[in-house]
């Protein structure tokens, strides 16, 4: 692939970009996002879990954990759009990584800050034992997912808190949940602190995140979209990329940077 027009330019001129990246960057590691034809997303509707359909139902709690088995089948590794944004941080042109993704993907790659602003799949926590409001109020027991799948295998199909007998659920952000305040304040700090914001992989249609890109044109940043379709954002951006993420990544930071 030839350099994409621009993005490489605009990496230079940059030493805060701020990845902010949606479901698109992991596909090419056959993860698949909300409209991939076979998905799980095909076989799932994730409103059915949404927080609190999870707190009132024992079946939808049992439910859960089988599709969350199915979201991590296989071992996913990180593609080449994700080990460039890793690349960038190692750099130092880079803050981190604002991701609306649950996969673990971006630290696989190597990237060392991570926001993870709707939580993570590969772990499960503790949220009390009736949160009401959208709101977990848990003892703050935390454990890997496998501790979840482990019990479930041995027949325990709703697994409880071991310190306090609470609710134990996957430690993401689902429908009707509330965002966890600490990480959306990070979130939205790094937004309005870098100097180039790369959306990659995102229809920057769920909000609030979605709303990142806009809080860093806002406080001066460069915007750059990266994504295989339009966006509502495209407009307001300094560049768009129409192109596959890792392909589009892996090239301009190679060309930055130069081959590892
Ligand atoms: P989305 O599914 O709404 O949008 C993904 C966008 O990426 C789409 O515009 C799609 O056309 C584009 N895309 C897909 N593959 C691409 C590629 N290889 N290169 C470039 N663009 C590509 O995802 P979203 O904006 O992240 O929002 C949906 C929600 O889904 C998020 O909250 C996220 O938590 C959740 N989600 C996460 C995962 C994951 O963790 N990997 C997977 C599915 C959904």
């Amino acid at each position: 692939m030839t350099e994409p027009s621009g993005l490489t330019d605009l990496l230079a001129k940059s030493s805060k970009v701020l990845a902010f990246t949606g479901a698109g960057i992991s596909t090419e590691s056959g993860i698949p996002d909300f409209r991939s034809p076979g998905g799980v997303w095909t076989r799932y509707d994730p409103r059915d879990f949404a927080f609190g359909r999870f707190v009132d139902s024992a079946q939808v709690r049992e439910q859960s954990w089988q599709m969350r088995r199915e979201l991590l089948a296989g071992t996913p590794e990180p593609n080449a759009g994700h080990k460039a944004l890793a690349r960038l941080e190692q750099g130092g042109r880079s803050l981190g990584v604002v991701t609306q993704n649950i996969d673990g993907l971006h630290q696989a790659a190597g990237s060392q800050r991570v926001v993870e602003i709707h939580g993570t799949a590969r772990e499960v926590m503790c949220i009390g034992p009736a949160p009401r409001n959208g709101t977990p109020a848990g003892c703050g027991f935390r454990a890997p997912v496998s501790w979840a799948f482990e019990r479930v295998d041995a027949g325990d199909v709703d697994p409880r808190c071991p310190r306090c007998g609470g609710l134990v659920k996957s430690a993401t952000v689902s429908f009707e949940q509330v965002l966890f305040p600490d990480t959306v304040e990070e979130a939205f700090g790094l937004a309005q602190e870098c100097d180039l914001m790369l959306a990659v992989g995102s229809s920057l249609q769920v909000y609030p995140a979605a709303e990142l890109p806009l809080v860093a044109v806002r406080s001066g940043a460069r915007l750059v979209i990266v994504n295989d379709e339009a966006t509502p954002y495209d407009e307001v951006a300094d560049l768009v990329v129409r192109g596959r993420a890792g392909e589009v990544l892996g090239t301009a930071v190679t060309a930055l940077l130069g081959m590892t």
